[in-house]
Formats: C-alpha cells, sequence, structure tokens
C-alpha cells in the first residue's frame, strides 16, 4: 500500500498508463538572423496561443468557467508584454535560438515564483513551466502527449500534472490520478476534483514502484493507493467502489431541496471552512451558508508572518461575495492550545488548552492581531452577510470587552465613510463548561450561540481531546456532554436567539435526532456531509424524536447512551 494526498474523492480501479512527457533536450544554438529567429518565436507563440485558447474554450462547456480559468491564465502569461518582449530581446541580443531563450527567461520567472512564499505564486511556477514546455514542443515539431484518447478504465500515473494535461483528460475513460507531486490546492487537484475524478498527489517515488498495464487501485478520499492488489483487496475496493457511486448519486436529489423535518421544522444545513477556496465545495453540495470559518488556517500554512488586514478583508469577503447573502458565521482567531504560529513566537503554556488561547491572546493583543482582524471583518461585512463569532469565551467580561472594541472600530470606519454592516451580529462559541453553566447569562446578551462540542466534550469531561490513552472518555454522548448540550439549545431558545453547532458532533447521524428534538437551529459540518443529514434530517419528526431524546437523557451511562442511538439509526434502514 502506498500512502499520499487525499486530492480528490472516489475510488479508482483501472490499468496504469505512466504519462512521461519525452524530455526535452534545449540546446543553446547560434542564429545567423535574429529578426527571423524572433519571426519564428511569433509563430510558435501565436500557435501555443490558439491551442491554449482551444483547450480553454472545451474546458468551459465540458466542465466550468470556473476550471477554464486555469488556462486562461497560461494565456494571460503567454500574452504578457514584458514575458514575450525579454524573449525576443534574448534572440536578439545573444543571437540564440527561440528554444533556448525560452529556456532561459522563463526558467528565470518560474524560479523567482517558486521562491516565494504565497502558494498561489508558487503555482504560477508550474504555470510558468507549462507554457515554456509548450512553446518548446511546438518549436521543436514535437506531438505533447495525446491525454484525450487514453483507452478506458486507465489510471493515470505521472510524475506530476500540468493543469493543461488534466485538463485535456476525458473522465469517461481515466477512472483515477495518481501523482507524485502535488498538493490537495496545486490546480491539477482542483481540476480533478472539477472532472470528479478520485484523485491520490504526493505518493512519493511512486513511479518506481509501478508499470504500464499494472493493475491499480485507488481511495481518493483515504488517500491510499494500491499497485497489483490480491484477490481480498481488490473485491473490498470494487465492493467500495459499488457503494461510493451509490450512495453519491442517490443523495443528488437533495440538491436544491430545504432542510425541513417532517413536521415542518425548517433547520439549517451550513458548512465548516478553514479557507476562501473550500466555498466552491459548499456551494457543491448546497450548504445554505457557513456556520464556522475557522480563520486561524489564514495565519498557518507556511506563513512567516501574519496577513494583513487587507488580506484578511479580501479572504473574508470573497466567502461572504460567493454565499450571495447566505449567513457566512466568521470566528475570529483561534490560535494557541494544540494550534501553534511559530512567527507569533508564543511561549510555551504548561497547559495549552487551559492556557493562553484564543479570546484571552487576543483581548491582550489588541492592537496587532485583534483590531486588525476585526476591522477586516467589518470591512467585509458590507459584501455580504457576515457574522462574527468569539471562540472560548468563559465570562461574559470577553463579550462585553469585544462588542466594546467593535463599537470604537465602528466610530472609526464611520469617521472615515468606510461602509460596514451596522447591525452585524456577534455570537459565541460555547464551548467551555462555564460558558454553558450561564448560558442563560450570556443568552441575554449575544446574538447568537454555536455549540463547539470539541471543546465543550473536552472541557466537560476533563479530558484532552487529541491523547489516545483517555480516549475512552471522549464523547460527546456522555449523558454530562448530553445535558450540557441540551441546556445551552434551551436557554438560546428561550431568549430567542439562534443556536447552531459546529463542532463535529453536528454531523454524527446518532447525535442528529437528539438534536433536532433538543431544538436546535443549525448544523454546521464539512460541506460532503451536508446532503447525508438533509436526507436523514428530513425524514424525521421532531415531535417523534422527543420520546427517544427523553429516553436517551435518562441512562447513565455513554455506553448505554450510544447503544441506544446505535439501534435507534440502524432501526431506520
Ligand atoms: C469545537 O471546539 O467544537 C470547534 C468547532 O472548534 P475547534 O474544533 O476549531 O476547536
Ligand atoms: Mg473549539
Amino acid at each position: 500500500m502506498y500512502k499520499g494526498t487525499s486530492a480528490s474523492a472516489g475510488i479508482g480501479i483501472g490499468t496504469a498508463v505512466i504519462v512521461e512527457e519525452a524530455e526535452l533536450v534545449i540546446r543553446r544554438e547560434t542564429v545567423e538572423d535574429e529578426a527571423a529567429e524572433v519571426e519564428r518565436f511569433k509563430g510558435a507563440l501565436d500557435k501555443t496561443m490558439k491551442d491554449t485558447e482551444a483547450l480553454a474554450a472545451d474546458l468551459a462547456t465540458r466542465v466550468g468557467e470556473k476550471e477554464a480559468e486555469i488556462l486562461q491564465g497560461h494565456l494571460m502569461l503567454l500574452m504578457d508584454p514584458m514575458l514575450t518582449g525579454e524573449i525576443e530581446n534574448t534572440i536578439s541580443n545573444e543571437k540564440i535560438c527561440s528554444e533556448y531563450a525560452i529556456e532561459q527567461v522563463c526558467s528565470m520567472y518560474a524560479s523567482v515564483f517558486a521562491s516565494m512564499e504565497d502558494e498561489l505564486m508558487q503555482q504560477r511556477a508550474t504555470d510558468m513551466n507549462d507554457i515554456k514546455a509548450r512553446m518548446q514542443r511546438v518549436l521543436l515539431g514535437l506531438e505533447s502527449v495525446d491525454i484525450a484518447s487514453l483507452p478506458a478504465g486507465s489510471i493515470l500515473v505521472a510524475k506530476d500534472l500540468t493543469p493543461s494535461m488534466t485538463a485535456g483528460i476525458n473522465p469517461a475513460n481515466v477512472t483515477g490520478i495518481v501523482t507524485e507531486l502535488g498538493g490537495k490546492t496545486s490546480h491539477s487537484a482542483i481540476l480533478a476534483r472539477a472532472l470528479e475524478i478520485p484523485a491520490v498527489v504526493a505518493v512519493n517515488d511512486f513511479m518506481s514502484h509501478v508499470k504500464n498495464g499494472d493493475q491499480v487501485v485507488l481511495d481518493g478520499s483515504a488517500g491510499v493507493v494500491y499497485v497489483n492488489p490480491d484477490a481480498d483487496v481488490a473485491a473490498e475496493f470494487a465492493a467500495k467502489r459499488e457503494k461510493f457511486l451509490k450512495d453519491k448519486k442517490e443523495l443528488e436529489q437533495y440538491i436544491g431541496k430545504p432542510t425541513i423535518t417532517k413536521d415542518g421544522v425548517h433547520v439549517e444545513l451550513v458548512a465548516n471552512i478553514g479557507k476562501p477556496e473550500d466555498v466552491e465545495k459548499v456551494l457543491q453540495y448546497d450548504g445554505e451558508g457557513v456556520g464556522l470559518f475557522r480563520t486561524e488556517f489564514l495565519f498557518m500554512d507556511d506563513r512567516t508572518a501574519m496577513p494583513t488586514e487587507d488580506e484578511q478583508f479580501e479572504a473574508y469577503k470573497a466567502v461572504a461575495e460567493a454565499l450571495k447573502g447566505k449567513p457566512v458565521i466568521i470566528r475570529t482567531l483561534d490560535i494557541g492550545g494544540d494550534k501553534e504560529i511559530p512567527y507569533m513566537g508564543l511561549e510555551k503554556d504548561e497547559n495549552p488548552f487551559l492556557g493562553y488561547r484564543a479570546i484571552r491572546l487576543c483581548l491582550d493583543r489588541k492592537d496587532d492581531i485583534y483590531k486588525p482582524q476585526l476591522r477586516a471583518l467589518l470591512r467585509a461585512s458590507a459584501y455580504g452577510n457576515i457574522k462574527i463569532m468569539v471562540p472560548l469565551v468563559t465570562c461574559i467580561d470577553e463579550y462585553r470587552a469585544v462588542k466594546e472594541l467593535a463599537a470604537e472600530l465602528m466610530a472609526e470606519l464611520d469617521e472615515k465613510g468606510i461602509a460596514y454592516n451596522k447591525d452585524i451580529q456577534i455570537g459565541i462559541m460555547v464551548e467551555t463548561a462555564a460558558a454553558s453553566l450561564i448560558a442563560d447569562i450570556f443568552a441575554k446578551e449575544v446574538d447568537f450561540f454555536s455549540i463547539g462540542t470539541n471543546d465543550l466534550t473536552q472541557y466537560t469531561m476533563s479530558v484532552d481531546r487529541g491523547n489516545d490513552k483517555i480516549s475512552y472518555l471522549y464523547s460527546t454522548f456522555n449523558p454530562a456532554v448530553l445535558r450540557s448540550i441540551k441546556h445551552i439549545i434551551t436557554c438560546g431558545r428561550e431568549a430567542g436567539i439562534m443556536v447552531g453547532m459546529c463542532g463535529e458532533a453536528a454531523s454524527d447521524p446518532m447525535m442528529i435526532p437528539l438534536l433536532l428534538a433538543f431544538g436546535l437551529n443549525e448544523f454546521s459540518m464539512s460541506a460532503s456531509s451536508i446532503l447525508y443529514s438533509r436526507k436523514l434530517i428530513t425524514n424525521f419528526s421532531t415531535e417523534e424524536l422527543q420520546a427517544v431524546a427523553d429516553q436517551a437523557m435518562s441512562f447513565a451511562t455513554t455506553k448505554e447512551v450510544e447503544e441506544y442511538m446505535r439501534a435507534f439509526i440502524a432501526g431506520l434502514e
């Protein structure tokens, strides 16, 4: 078994086709007539642009405008007078052939892009190398690998796939993709998802373990690949594939349907995201909004400095606009605990989960961290239905401090005439035992609740959420946690505020019936869980679930609750 990064969900079964672009040998040849050579370059440039335009148009109709944008980006590079002018000058000044001038200039730009921190800029390096090779192929009269005509049942294996190679794929014939390089957000991974071809990328040294004609099976969600699997594994993957396709197809009927229980209770099914790019999936799976945008991911990855207020503003605005007026709950920075950010220079806490993190840290570092984030959020609120959510709140003073700060920043924006939503809602995550115990007090002041069961379970049970040795205690079905959840929902509902849940429990099929019975308004989860949850919810009646919830709440142990709920769900199938 080979392990890589999951890039596109689904099970791929087929025959390996190794795609290796013929190595381009570019030599430095001198030319006599540099003017004629410049014309030769212009001809090749023209043909490459026409080919790219045709590929982009084909992709736009077969897949979508958004995906074709990647090739539009190639066109922009090809049309950039700085780039082409520099190539022409190199040909003229150095009296060298076009192929070599292209090599020199494009490689220089590619290495500049590759050395930048920004992932998008690094992607530009791939794009630059892609157009470089395509122009050189045209000049050398070499055909590109004809991916469009691969035989049915092919598993495409490559060191890396350029976007233009991926764009040429016919999904009817390619049942899977495995590459040695690439990442979840590389353009070829984005295209694989758009084409709905299962893909595993970043499988170390894979090319030396596979040859043309080998049988390959892969699980795009788990990021695993087998070469020439034994009969048991092959049968297991065949069954998995059947199930994946059947389940997926069946769930499509829930796209565009409202999320209403059989007795007419409307709830919201929204998504958890970590980056603006994740919105694509939210829309694909018909999310009714975003219930949790974990903004710390904008601060993490390979960054060496904090995102600026403007960078944050652009990210929040992009999400708000893409959701077109649907609610977008953005959580302010939740770092510390297990989420470290090296460049922030935070000291190591003795008890990280009980220490200097989230709102505690933000209120202590208003000037460099919290104010820029709140200002970015307020400015972005002019572009959609943004709500602000405060994490790890334990006492009302923290919430009041945030409100005060927001009011101060609003006054500043007013003075400068900068637009923002004056009625922006500010709510809290209820994820500490303290906040739960005084949920009635919070409910009178805050605009909404979102229950963070990941932490609420940890803090209620006094059990580190990441410690395997004591994970037997970590269950949302523990009677103490269940009581806490029910109490929070009741307090919120009595005060007339929206109560959501964005912890993992919100998409647990065994938990959903209980949450509906308790009166939860909003369920926030990973986008790919939305349609299944809608299916479940629309088949329940909250009235009928009251008895189930009463029974579940009557048990003394986690085991009894879990067994009862497992049997209840199994009984539905
Ligand atoms: C939670 O605690 O339930 C939650 C959603 O937040 P996180 O997992 O980011 O701590
Ligand atoms: Mg949390």
